[in-house]
């Protein structure tokens, strides 16, 4: 299956990451050109103002000086040295008629407006407004001020140079955006690929295992970001998956190996019996022995089915409150009997009394498995010694201690694995199953066990326990 159909690409998170980058650049280059560009008219046109309220000045003055002869010789001339098409003055009396202007051939579309200057007699001082010329396309500012009594002067300035540098600094200014928003396309698709591409590489291992091997790992950048996060986590699950399906395949072998023995036994009885037996007695024995491999085969499943459901927390222990003091002292009366057969010293210190909160058959069950394997692992005169106590805020600990055989490094870490027995326990009966029930059922009362063991010179078995409810997993 490809990661890259085409109709998923408007839908990656490459593509909408893409996008978001570009799109968010984009509005905010337009925000930050709109703002300049205000920014930059409204500084022109406040120069402009400047200027024309300054001649306006210089006009008043030469007329409270010179008179108005001068001040008509004075609009010609500033008007020639500016640039007739630049600027131009006129002298309006209060009606809004002209009497005298610089020259206007340019300037025939500017009208007089009498609104101005009706405002400008009603005392609101200079009025400045915008004209725009639709002939031209040219602006010009236009001001109408008081010059002196009865005198108005209307001047106005073209802005076509400021209006050319606006348009020159919109044209830089788009043909750079557009450039800016190509480049932010680049780095923000760059980006979001580097991004998707670790999570890809998980996606792509996920379909190569759902293909068949499990050995595949997503290769990790050692960046330290949530991707590698990502592929650790997901490194680790690969891991887990791996080591349970290990387990499983082990389990079934184990399993198959184990009930084909008895199976092959039972077979093998039957087969001799029908060739060459002859009397009743041969063909009851041949029962019983067919009745003990089947009660053996019956323990097994039993067993493996009551692991299975401890595990998986669906048999679950019942709550009692029981004296788990007392529970060790009958066990240990139990087993003293086989202790002694074997010529061996069983011991038993246990408190008065030690309740805790847990299930009587379940652990009854761990400790005759502890016990069985004590004895069973311990040859004649070698010592068992079973013990109670109370640990301060961590429960109960039960320790089961022999001088036996002892248990090999290599084989320590895999006892409490179903199925598994170490090498030298060949020779005793069993079926490997033991331990595994042991923990189970010491983990679903919300305790553990744990072994301490050295070849030759014997075993520990730690199992603790919550000691009342209120330890005790819900
Ligand atoms: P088994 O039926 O073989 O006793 P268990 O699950 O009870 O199965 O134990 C697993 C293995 O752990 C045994 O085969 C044995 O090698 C080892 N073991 C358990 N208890 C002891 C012990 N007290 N002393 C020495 N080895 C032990």
């Amino acid at each position: 299956m490809s990661l890259k159909r085409p109709g998923r690409f408007r839908n990656s998170l490459t593509f909408r990451l893409t996008l978001w980058y570009a799109g968010i650049f984009a509005v905010s280059s337009i925000v930050a050109f709109f703002l300049f560009y205000k920014l930059i008219t409204s500084v022109v046109q406040e120069k402009t103002d400047q200027d024309l309220s300054n001649q306006a000045g210089q006009f008043a003055a030469v007329l409270g000086e010179r008179g108005i002869v001068a001040v008509e010789n004075l609009a010609l001339f500033e008007a020639q040295a500016a640039g007739e098409k630049k600027v131009f003055f006129r002298l309006l009396y209060p009606t809004g008629q002209a009497f005298s202007s610089s020259n206007m051939a340019y300037w025939e579309d500017i009208p007089i407006r009498k609104e101005a200057i009706g405002q400008l007699l009603g005392g609101a001082g200079p009025v400045i407004e915008t004209v725009i010329l639709t002939t031209r396309k040219d602006q010009v500012r236009i001001l109408y001020a008081m010059i002196g009594p009865g005198v108005i002067l209307q001047v106005g300035q073209s802005m076509e140079s400021y209006t050319r540098i606006i348009d020159a600094f919109r044209g830089i200014f788009l043909v750079t955006m557009a450039l800016l928003i190509g480049l932010a396309t680049g780095v923000g698709w760059f980006m979001a690929r580097r991004a998707a591409s670790g999570v890809e590489a998980i996606t792509r291992t996920a379909q190569g295992i759902s293909g068949g091997t499990l050995e595949r790992r997503v290769p990790v950048k050692g960046r330290g970001d949530e991707i590698d996060q990502l592929a650790m986590t997901f490194n680790q699950m690969l891991d887990r998956i791996q080591s349970l399906v290990v387990e499983i395949r082990q389990m079934g072998d184990d399993i198959a190996h184990d009930l084909k023995s008895p199976l092959t036994r039972i077979r093998g009885m039957a087969e001799i019996a029908l060739t060459t037996g002859k009397s009743l007695t041969e063909y009851e024995t041949m029962a019983a022995s067919a009745i003990e491999e089947c009660d053996r085969l019956l323990e097994i499943i039993n067993t493996m089915l009551m692991i299975s459901k401890t595990e998986a927390g669906v048999e679950k222990p019942s709550r009692e409150r029981i004296d788990l003091a007392g529970l060790v002292r009958e066990a240990c009366e139990l087993f003293g009997t086989t202790a002694e057969d074997r010529g061996l010293t069983l011991s038993c210190n246990v408190p008065e009394t030690c309740v805790i909160a847990g299930d009587v058959r379940m652990i009854q069950r761990l400790l005759s498995n502890l016990l069985d394997n004590a004895i069973k692992y311990t040859s004649a005169s070698g010592k068992v010694a079973v013990s109670l106590s109370q640990i301060e805020g961590q429960g109960v600990a039960l320790t089961v201690k022999d001088t036996g055989s002892g248990i090999s490094a290599g084989d320590l870490p895999r006892i409490f694995e179903r199925f598994y027995r170490g090498d030298r326990s060949r020779s005793e009966s069993g079926t490997g199953l033991g331990l595994s029930l042991a923990r189970a059922i010491a983990r679903a009362h919300g305790g553990d066990i744990t072994v301490e063991s050295r070849l030759g010179q014997g075993s520990v078995f730690t199992v603790t326990l919550p000691s009342s409810e209120k330890d005790a997993p819900a």
